[in-house]
C-alpha cells in the first residue's frame, strides 16, 4: 500500500506526503435485510434490529487523509 502510493505520488505534488491510514473497526453485513452497516463497539446488531449479521471488512484498510508536508 505505502509502496504503491509512493510510486503513484512520485513526481506529483503529493510526493513526500505522509499517508495516514486508519484501520476501521469493520462493517457488518446483515443477513436479514442485506444492509451493510458500520460496526459499533459492543453491539453486533443491524439498524433493522436483526442480530443475524457478519463482520465483512474488519481487516480492510481505509485511506483517511493525506498530509502534504
Ligand atoms: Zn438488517
Amino acid at each position: 500500500m505505502t509502496f504503491s502510493f509512493e510510486l503513484a505520488a512520485s513526481g506529483t505534488p503529493l510526493e513526500g506526503a505522509e499517508l495516514v491510514i486508519d484501520e476501521p473497526r469493520g462493517r457488518l453485513h446483515c443477513r436479514s435485510c442485506g444492509q451493510h452497516v458500520g460496526r459499533s463497539d459492543l453491539l453486533l446488531l443491524c439498524e433493522c434490529g436483526s442480530a443475524d449479521v457478519e463482520v465483512t471488512s474488519g481487516r480492510e484498510l481505509a485511506l483517511v487523509s493525506v498530509e502534504v508536508t
